[in-house]
């Protein structure tokens, strides 16, 4: 029994120092020691240690944590030496890997039937293959599929008119570059690649009918850094942008976009800005909160024009009072805990310059900005102040952001 994995090994040596190394890539093997022995061992073995390291499994294995091995997620607990092996590895394979190391542990198995040949290192260079690069479309692997273990596949310039489903199978995928294909709808389970965190799309064929469901689903919220939707055809970017929480890195230059949405101002990562050659008329107030290392907002118009709004800035409704909690709170919430009316209603925030969340209570006005308040470093084509399109939430934000 083999498991191709990444192991990251942490030393308990008290319960104040406990040192931990890297996660490295491994193979984890369950075999027997001599041919005529039963006594179970797990073979650890890296690209640096290519011996391997051997633990005894029988009598020596305190605990072993599976709750998040449905993310391809566990740690076995030894008892000498004092090592968490932290692995991480295809959820299937793991599962199989854990039963068979359970089934050892509690001599269910009859050790005869793992090959002594487990415990003899293989050569490291057997592992499979986690980076795939199809250079041709000739090349592309229409029938036999990717690797399972792919953690990072290049389909870059093959003219794909299309999203290949067989990519949502990669549950191990971490860099998705489909830059420079004619792709132009994206399917809902992109949002389900647990471990995907950086996507590249730039150079395709996005535009305004390009549903965005895939921004929906928890496991990208929380794990996409890098999103890369530039040289496209895009007029708006959906305002569920907002949700990718983890994201740090975000492009969407030479695109057609006349404004971008409030929720931007709720990234609170963001890093990198990339909104260079579109046709923006002013920055929406909410990302006065960011604080960014790079903006680029280079060869846009600037010229925007909207009417100032007041609608009841003093007295908001208790359902705008309980939704600014919610967010101020950042509470989990979808369908599944409250009613579809109040996600939706929640989905429809604007954000204050002060980063408070606001509903249908709200001040709107056109102000001028520096836009070195929000950022280090600028790319601006010589603007200095930009105007922003700012949500206030209450009229001592109104005094203190704008002077009206
Ligand atoms: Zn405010």
């Amino acid at each position: 029994m083999k498991l191709y994995c990444n192991v990251e090994v942490s030393n308990r040596v008290s319960s104040t120092n406990i040192i931990r190394r890297k996660a490295q890539r491994s193979i984890l093997a369950i075999g027997r020691h001599t041919i005529k022995g039963n006594d179970l061992y797990l073979l650890w073995q890296t690209l640096q240690n290519k011996q391997g390291t051997k633990y005894k499994i029988d009598n020596n294995i305190e605990k072993i944590f599976n709750k998040f091995i449905n993310e391809g997620k566990a740690t076995i607990r030894l008892i000498e030496p004092p090592h968490d092996l932290i692995i991480q590895a295809d959820m299937i394979q793991l599962k199989s890997f854990m039963h068979t190391l359970k089934l050892g542990m509690s001599k269910q198995i009859d050790a005869s039937i793992l090959a002594i040949s487990n415990l003899n290192p293989k050569c490291m260079t057997s592992v499979p293959k986690i980076k795939v690069v199809v250079n041709k479309s000739s090349e592309y692997p229409t029938l036999e599929g990717f690797p399972r273990t792919t953690e990072e596949l290049y389909l870059v310039g093959l003219n794909r008119k299309s999203f290949d489903r067989q990519i949502l199978r990669l549950q191990s995928l971490r860099i998705l570059n489909l830059s420079n294909n004619q792709i132009s709808s994206l399917p809902k389970e992109l949002g389900l690649l647990q471990h995907l965190q950086e996507l590249n799309l730039s150079q395709n064929r996005l535009d305004k009918a390009v549903k965005w469901v895939w921004l929906d689903q928890p496991a990208i919220k929380n794990n996409l850094k890098l999103l890369d939707i530039s040289s496209n055809m895009l007029t708006i970017i959906p305002k569920e942008i907002g949700k990718l929480h983890a994201i740090v890195n975000f492009k969407a230059s030479k695109n057609v976009l006349s404004y971008l949405p409030q929720s931007l101002g709720s990234l609170t990562n963001l890093k990198y800005l990339d909104v260079s050659k579109n046709n923006l008329k002013y920055l929406p107030g909410s990302m006065r909160n960011l604080r960014l290392i790079l903006l680029d907002v280079c060869e846009n118009e600037f010229d925007g024009e909207i009417m100032d709004s007041v609608i009841d800035v003093d007295l908001p409704k208790l359902v705008e009072y309980a939704g600014r909690s919610v967010l101020k709170a950042r509470l989990p919430y979808d369908a599944s805990s409250i009613p579809l009316l109040l996600v939706k209603y929640l989905d429809t925030a604007k954000y204050c310059v002060c980063g408070n969340p606001c509903f249908d209570c709200y001040r709107r006005k056109l102000v001028e900005f520096h836009l070195t308040a929000i950022a280090n470093s600028v790319k601006s084509s010589g603007h200095v102040t930009i105007p922003f399109d700012c949500y206030f939430c209450s009229n001592t934000c109104v005094y203190s952001y704008a002077k009206a």
